[in-house]
């Protein structure tokens, strides 16, 4: 990601500093950057040109303000930790997306996010994930009543899955991460559980994510195979892939049972 630091006095200083506990996301409804003033202020916003710029203007362990209140929803991992800010900024960090999306004053105004800026958006979520672990994200227009922001992002193109007390940022790059031998040793499993063994594929990738994650719900099926039935949860999930008018994925959600 490409970051440059800044630095503001419109943000509180969090004393000690804390790890975010979550990460909200906004649009800045304007099309060029914009700083942090008296009015908001903001961890880090991704502006909209070729290199997707990332800009940082408060440290990720202080309180920046980005949103007033979660009067519509309030996530179960929002808590008070410092009452010199609201609830929602003493918990996240805020990232906003340059765009106008959305400007009521300027309804012909829709700038749609830049490719540069999902790639660059999604590098910056990675990194957040590096230092503080799989954070929740979440909208500002889900958490406070009168924000709708951000606009017409597409989250599934952010790689964020709902994870019911947020999005989770679940990058799809395991497949070209796994090395041959864990490619062999995935295989006979997907093929048992009739999951069609295609590295390009959306499924295939999801599953292998899922498996070298080690996310499991219940028993191994074989002693073989000690990630359990975590591929048919995945699955299960991912049903709405399956697309059965073409027949092309070939994946069918598939009892365990029979499949052994
Ligand atoms: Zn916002």
């Amino acid at each position: 990601v490409n970051l440059v630091q800044h630095s503001t006095v419109y943000c509180t200083r969090a004393n000690p500093r804390r790890d975010p506990l979550g990460i909200a996301l906004h649009n800045t409804v304007t099309q060029v950057l914009v700083a942090p003033s008296p009015n908001g202020s903001w961890h880090y916003e991704v502006d909209r040109d070729a290199a997707g710029t990332v800009h940082q203007y408060i440290n990720d362990k202080d309180y920046a303000w980005h949103v007033r209140a979660c009067d519509e929803w309030r996530p179960p991992w929002v808590v008070w930790r410092d009452t010199r800010v609201s609830e929602a900024n003493s918990c996240t960090v805020g990232i906003e997306l340059v765009s106008f999306a959305g400007h009521p004053q300027c309804p012909a105004g829709y700038l749609p996010y830049t490719d540069a800026q999902y790639q660059a958006t999604k590098e910056l979520l990675a990194l957040l994930y590096q230092r503080y672990g799989p954070l929740p994200i979440v909208t500002h227009g889900s958490l406070q009543l009168d924000r709708t922001d951000p606009v017409a992002l597409d989250l599934a193109r952010l790689s964020l899955v709902w994870r019911g007390d947020g999005y989770r940022f679940e990058e799809e790059t395991v497949v070209e991460d796994t090395t041959p031998e864990e490619r062999a040793e995935m295989q006979p499993y997907f093929e048992m559980l009739g999951v069609p063994v295609n590295m390009e594929t959306a499924l295939m990738k999801r599953a292998a994510l899922a498996y070298k994650r080690g996310e499991t719900r219940g028993p191994a099926t074989s002693g073989e195979y000690p990630h359990g039935d975590h591929v048919r949860q995945d699955f299960t999930a991912g049903t709405a892939d399956f697309d059965p008018a073409t027949g092309g994925v070939g994946w069918v959600e598939l009892n365990l049972e029979r499949a052994a």
